[in-house]
C-alpha cells in the first residue's frame, strides 16, 4: 500500500502544467507561461495571474461615445451592444462581460473612439490593451483587470465607419482579450475587417478555440488550487 502511494504523490507534485493551446495570442501564452513560472515559488501569485486570464465575471465594459458625431451615436452604440452579443451568445454563462453605461463607476475596460491609433498603420481599425495586477499573500490573492479598447472611427476614403465594420472591430478586440491571435481569413473575427465588407460574425471554430484556452487555464487553475487550498 504504502509503496504504491509513493509514486501517486510524486505525481502529483510533479505532474505538468496543462499546456495552453499553441493557437492564442503571443502575449497571452507569455502572461500564461509566467503563471506557471511562478506556480512553484508563489502558488498564490499563480492563482491570481490564472484567474484574471479568465477575466473576472461581471467585468464592466464603459463605451465612451463622446468622440461620435450625435447622428451615428445610436447606430455605433448597436455595434458595440451586438459585438458583446455575439460573444455572449458564443460563451453563454461563461461570458464574463457587461455593458456599462460610463457613470457606473470605474469599468474592467473602457472603449473609446479615436480619428487614428497613433503610431500605428492607417489600416489598423483596432487596439486593445489588457493590463493585470494581482496581490497575492501566504493565504490570500487577487486581481484586477483594466482594459482599454480603441477603435478608429474613419473607414474608406475617411468616411465614417458604418455599424457593421465598428461590430467587427469590437468583436475582434474582444477576441484578443480571451487569448486569440490574429489571422488572414477574411471569413473569421480575428481576420482583418474588410471595409465595406466586414465579416462580423464570429466562427465556430474561433468560438472553439476560445473555449478551449478557457478550458485550459481552468484545468490549471483547478490543478493549482489541490495544491495550495487546504
Ligand atoms: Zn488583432
Amino acid at each position: 500500500m504504502l509503496i504504491s502511494a509513493i509514486p501517486a504523490m510524486a505525481l502529483l507534485i510533479g505532474s505538468p502544467s496543462e499546456p495552453m493551446p499553441p493557437y492564442a495570442d503571443a502575449p497571452f501564452l507569455d502572461y500564461y507561461a509566467q503563471a506557471v513560472a511562478a506556480e512553484r515559488s508563489e502558488p498564490r501569485k499563480a492563482l491570481a495571474m490564472l484567474e484574471l486570464m479568465l477575466i473576472p465575471q461581471d467585468s464592466a465594459v464603459a463605451p465612451d461615445y463622446a468622440d461620435v458625431p450625435d447622428h451615428l451615436r445610436a447606430n455605433y452604440a448597436a455595434a458595440v451592444d451586438r459585438a458583446l452579443g455575439l460573444w455572449g451568445e458564443a460563451l453563454g454563462d461563461d461570458f464574463p462581460m457587461h455593458l456599462a453605461p460610463k457613470s457606473w463607476g470605474k469599468p474592467a475596460f473602457t472603449l473609446k473612439f479615436v480619428s487614428r491609433i497613433s503610431g500605428a498603420s492607417i489600416d489598423q481599425k483596432g487596439e486593445i490593451f489588457v493590463r493585470r495586477k494581482v496581490s497575492w499573500g501566504r493565504d490570500f490573492h487577487v486581481g484586477e483587470v483594466m482594459g482599454t479598447l480603441t477603435v478608429v472611427k474613419f473607414g474608406i476614403r475617411n468616411e465614417f465607419m458604418s455599424e457593421k465594420e465598428v461590430q467587427h472591430v469590437v468583436a475582434h478586440e474582444l477576441g484578443h482579450a480571451f487569448g486569440l491571435a490574429d489571422c488572414d481569413d477574411l471569413n473569421r473575427i480575428m481576420g482583418p475587417v474588410v471595409l465595406g465588407n466586414p465579416f462580423a460574425r464570429l466562427h465556430s471554430d474561433e468560438v472553439a478555440k476560445v473555449k478551449s484556452i478557457r478550458s485550459a487555464i481552468r484545468s490549471e487553475i483547478s490543478r493549482l488550487k489541490k495544491r495550495v487550498l487546504p
